[in-house]
């Protein structure tokens, strides 16, 4: 019996043994089973530490390190992730450009990051000179008596004109953003077109005129005399032939009549002797000994007829 007692007694204590060992490997499975990581933790100052963990997610990693997040302060990946197969966690400050996303965003406008950090970027200012064109004007003159039945001719080609001109550009990325007129020197001035709108009748019908002796045109017809007023500073008596002014005779009339021409003008014939500047297209002037009867003559329109 007391053998048995003890016997039994070793048996209890065998299987306790056996039981607390079986619970201990049994522990040691489970310790076994979670994973234990090596956690790389970088502090905002740039120190690193590495902490030996079985938690994955990044605020509980940190808690454990007694690690508490300044308010400047953020971490990646972020407190409620859990820590990326390459096992680190960064605490950094958060950035002046985060601050000026903040800032803008305020302001209701759209803005990224690089957009920031693309506005940071150094403008460059470059003073440019380059030579450039100044275009030619045109300039019509019209001498048809109607506006009826004409041709343009021109008188005048026109040409560019050149013009140094020198810029102040900004750049930004290589990209232009502003440019500022420096000054400007003209080189060459242009030279204006001259267009003239021209009878279309005269032309014909005066040729016609020279050449029958029958075509009449109506001209315009004025009269002056020697003094200053109708002749200015060249005022001399001489006519633009060279002949010797004379009333009755001599008039002026454009360039299609030679000198020498004979018209007949309201029944008196007439010698083209002389020019005017003025006097252009169906024009022509009478030659009066006197200033008051030029004036008397006044404007009259008249049929002017070649003498052959
Ligand atoms: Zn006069």
């Amino acid at each position: 019996m007391k053998i048995e007692h003890k016997c039994s007694i070793s048996i209890i204590k065998i299987i306790c043994v056996s039981l607390i060992l079986l619970a201990l490997s049994g522990a040691g499975i489970i310790v076994m089973a979670t994973q234990v990581n090596t956690v790389t933790i970088t502090l905002a100052s740039g120190y690193e530490l590495t902490v030996l963990t079985n938690k994955t997610n990044v605020s509980e990693i940190l808690a454990e390190s007694n690690i508490v997040l300044a308010e400047n302060e953020r971490v990646t990946p972020d407190l409620n992730e859990d820590i990326t197969t390459n096992k680190s966690i960064i605490i950094r400050d958060k950035s002046i450009q985060e601050i000026q996303v903040a800032k803008i965003s305020e302001n209701g406008i759209n803005t990224t990051l690089e957009e920031i950090l693309d506005s940071y970027s150094p403008i460059i200012e470059k003073i440019v000179t380059q030579e450039e064109e100044i275009p030619f004007e045109t300039i019509t003159k019209d001498v048809s008596n109607s506006g009826e039945n004409t041709r343009n001719k021109v008188i005048r080609q026109g040409e560019n004109g050149v013009k140094q001109v020198t810029y102040k550009i900004k750049y930004k990325n290589d990209q232009e953003i502003e440019k500022t007129v420096l000054s400007e020197v003209v080189i060459k001035e242009p030279i204006d077109k001259i267009v003239q709108v021209q009878n279309n009748v005269t032309t014909r019908s005066s040729s016609t005129s020279r050449n029958s002796s029958t075509g009449t045109t109506i001209f315009k017809v004025t009269a002056y005399c020697p003094c200053a007023k109708c002749c200015g500073k060249f005022a001399s008596g001489y006519t633009a032939s060279g002949t010797k002014a004379t009333a009755g005779r001599t008039i002026a009339a454009s360039s299609q009549f030679d000198f020498g021409t004979k018209l007949l003008i309201n029944g008196t014939t007439y010698t083209v002797e002389d020019r005017g500047g003025a006097i252009t297209g169906n024009k022509i002037d009478i030659y009066c000994n006197t200033h008051a009867e030029a004036i008397a003559w006044g404007v009259k329109y008249l049929p002017v007829q070649v003498v052959e």
